[in-house]
């Protein structure tokens, strides 16, 4: 069985299924977090996900990456349909149903994101990791900005900038403090879904913040569960590999 991972869904389900799966990481982090068995970097596209799946007789995928990371979902989708291979999307809950979502700016784009935080002339909070906080650069460079990422390597922000290094979770108290030392008002997020980054956005709501939060990306329909304990009861269902 193959994890396609880079989430704490994903080493969960590499810690429960140790033995009968390998968890497969993109090979971005410098120094990723991993359970059991790992392969690391990309397959080649559809093609190379393919012929993995078969080298390896795969008999399951379970997508368990970032709800953001929609080339490798879509990929997975495509792949496991051309090879035979049972699919399951492990989806963390998205926070539109949060209480506060109906008070958040949603946007569909980081150049949406980019161009309403700008038009706020308070401290930017930005957390949409490290491959798009550059998207920013050009409508904030002259803004105070702290752009908070789990892994930094490579990454250049302008001089006025703060740069964060922390994985997480965080916790209210020290939302709290990160808001205030720096004087954010205005927090720009995805919607990651999930408990563990949360607490920023309730900091931000007592903070009289401005919360901006893009949409998830579409994808392809897939068999789909929202936590990991859905997901090893539908492992359990499938034949016994022999
Ligand atoms: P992406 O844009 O959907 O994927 C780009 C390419 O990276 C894929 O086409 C694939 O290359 C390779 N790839 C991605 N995830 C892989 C995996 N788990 N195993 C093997 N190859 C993978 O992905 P991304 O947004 O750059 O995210 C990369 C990884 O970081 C994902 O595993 C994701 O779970 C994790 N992550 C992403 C975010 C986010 O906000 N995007 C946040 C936290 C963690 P090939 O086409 O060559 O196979």
């Amino acid at each position: 069985m193959v994890i396609l991972g880079g989430t704490a869904e994903g080493r969960r389900l590499a810690a429960a299924l140790e033995g009968r799966a390998v968890l497969s990481l993109a090979g971005r982090t410098a120094d990723p977090l991993t359970v059991g068995a790992t392969r690391r970097g990309g397959f080649g596209g559809v093609a190379g996900m393919v012929a993995h799946l078969r080298e390896h007789a795969v008999e399951a995928v379970l997508d368990a990456t970032h709800p953001f990371a929609a080339d490798i979902s879509r990929n997975a989708v495509a792949a496991c349909a051309e090879a035979g291979v049972p699919l399951l999307r492990v989806v963390r809950p998205g926070w539109a149903g949060h209480p506060l979502a109906a008070t958040w700016r949603w946007v569909g784009s980081h150049a949406e994101a980019a161009a309403v935080a700008a038009g706020d002339g308070r401290t930017v909070l930005l957390t949409v990791g490290r491959q798009h906080t550059v998207d920013y650069v050009d409508a904030l460079r002259e803004r105070r900005v702290v752009a908070r990422v789990a892994d930094g390597t490579g990454l250049t922000v302008p001089a006025g900038w703060e740069l964060l290094t922390s994985r997480g979770p965080f916790t209210a108290e020290g939302e709290r403090a990160l808001f205030r030392e720096h004087g954010v008002g205005v927090l720009v997020t995805k919607d990651a879904g999930g408990p563990m980054t949360d607490a920023k956005l309730t900091v931000a709501h007592e903070e009289g913040c401005l919360v901006v939060v893009l949409r998830r990306p579409h994808l392809p329909p897939a068999e789909e569960v929202h936590s990991v304990e859905e997901a090893l009861a539908w492992v359990a269902h499938l034949p016994t590999p022999s």
